[in-house]
């Protein structure tokens, strides 16, 4: 699902709301989801599931993509798990009403607490990440006299061409342990010898905007040749395998995602073919998407301040938020759509750079970017926002952290209210 998007008498909706109304009531800048486009992402790729691999597995939202507790509840709704990175994500999950046998609980370095956390909350699965975690999930386990299942996270050595940034699959990453040095099955021997823990299966997970199919499929190739390998030398068999997230989606018109039926249809028909010709059952799948669910359900809106004609350079078009609501165009140069939401439908003859209100030249949302007649007062709205916005936003320059709103067929209502001067303040002393 790519956006819910139309224009009507020139004006931007999102799944039947007007976004000019919207800024209207709530005030910019302005983060709006789409529930219609996110239910939407879940049943496809649940779909996906079905129909290839016998309904055999689990996708669970990576909720560090947008985690309030709406996304987490409507997720969850539609059948989803949800996979946590800390103990806030985990709490707003709790909070939320998702069930905990669903929730995969991942991080590279989970703390003493968080771990006591996860284990007191009886998440579903830890992924662990290290040696140390996984000695620790054993004792604490151990104390509180449960046994703890989890997955081990592996690095299959793929790389997915994508940003430096975002890619994860290599051997040369702070996540996972690498097949190709011995250690993931290293860390597998020592798991099977502890009380504490049921090593259930593997994870894996090899970077971001993934556009391609076949990386999916050599991920799938690798770990379960390394997934026989360990049944074989520990005489035992594994029954989950999770093959990440990292689905690409369209922030621009250069950007070309495949349906999730076609991203998945070659990966999944490999595992259930594969493991047929094997003599053996299917293995548990799962996938854990979060920039797909979330990301094309978001627009951000603002309202343009001032905007500044440099002649000869370029123009500045200086928006209400900035770097300290979407951080990804300081953090890795992320590109967007931009649009007047009044006259939606006017033609983009003009340059603009559009950029914050925060004390740094860096603290832009686009550079050289299309965008038509542009003046004080207009509301500026930017596509494909929903995932790692909210989620990465801070409070630089003590700007309060935009509302979320969701919308769906026409109606809309607030979920995170807009946050206020005192709450800037709750916790100083
Ligand atoms: C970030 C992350 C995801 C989600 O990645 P997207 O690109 O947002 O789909 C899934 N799994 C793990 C382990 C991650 O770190």
């Amino acid at each position: 699902m790519f956006g819910d998007y139309e224009v009507r008498n020139g004006h931007l909706y999102i799944s039947g709301a007007d976004t000019v109304e919207l800024a209207k009531k709530y005030g910019t800048p302005l983060y709006v989801m789409s529930e219609d486009v996110v239910r939407a992402s879940c049943r496809e790729l649940k779909g996906a599931l079905d129909k290839y691999y016998d309904s055999c597995g689990m996708i669970t939202y990576a909720s560090k993509a947008m985690c309030v507790k709406e996304m987490c509840r409507i997720v969850a709704c539609e059948g989803l798990g949800i996979d946590c990175v800390s103990g806030g994500e985990l709490y707003t999950a709790k909070e939320a009403g998702v069930p905990m046998e669903k929730v995969h609980y991942h991080g590279n370095n989970k703390t003493d607490d968080e771990i006591r956390f996860g284990l007191d909350m009886k998440v579903g699965k830890f992924i662990v990440d290290s040696y140390e975690e996984l000695i620790k999930v054993n004792k604490f386990a151990g104390e509180k006299g449960i046994v703890q299942k989890i997955l081990i996270r592996v690095t299959p050595g793929v790389d997915a061409h994508t940003h430096d940034f975002i890619k994860t699959g290599q051997i040369d990453s702070k996540f996972g342990f690498a097949i190709e040095t011995g250690a993931a099955e290293e860390i597998s021997k020592k798991a099977v010898t502890l009380e504490n823990v049921f090593l259930s299966g593997f994870h894996c997970h090899i970077g971001s905007q993934i556009f391609e199919k076949e990386p999916f499929v050599e991920t799938a190739e690798i770990m379960l040749d390394f997934i026989n390998d360990m049944e074989n030398k520990l005489g035992m068999t594994f029954t989950n395998l999770v093959l990440g997230g990292g689905f690409g989606i369209k922030y621009t018109e250069d950007d070309k995602p495949l349906p999730y039926d076609e991203i998945l249809k070659p990966v999944l028909l490999y595992v259930k073919e594969r493991r047929i010709k094997e003599g053996k059952d299917l293995i548990r799948l799962g996938f854990e998407p979060g920039r797909s669910i979330a990301g094309p359900a978001g627009v951000t809106l603002y309202t343009v301040g001032s905007v500044k004609e440099i002649p000869g350079i370029r123009t500045y078009v200086s928006v209400d938020g900035g770097m300290g609501d979407n951080p990804r165009y300081i953090l890795y140069q992320a590109k967007y759509e931009f649009l007047i939401a009044g006259r939606a439908d006017q033609p983009k003859e003009k340059i603009v750079s559009v950029c914050g209100k925060c004390c740094e030249s860096g603290d832009m949302l686009g550079e050289n970017v299309p965008l038509g007649e542009v003046s004080e007062g207009d509301i500026l709205a930017v596509k494909a926002t929903g995932a790692y916005n909210y989620s990465m936003a801070s409070n630089y320059n003590r700007i309060p952290r935009p509302p979320v709103v969701f919308v769906s067929k026409g109606e809309d209502r607030l979920c995170v209210k807009r946050e206020s001067y005192e709450d800037l303040v709750k916790l100083d002393i």
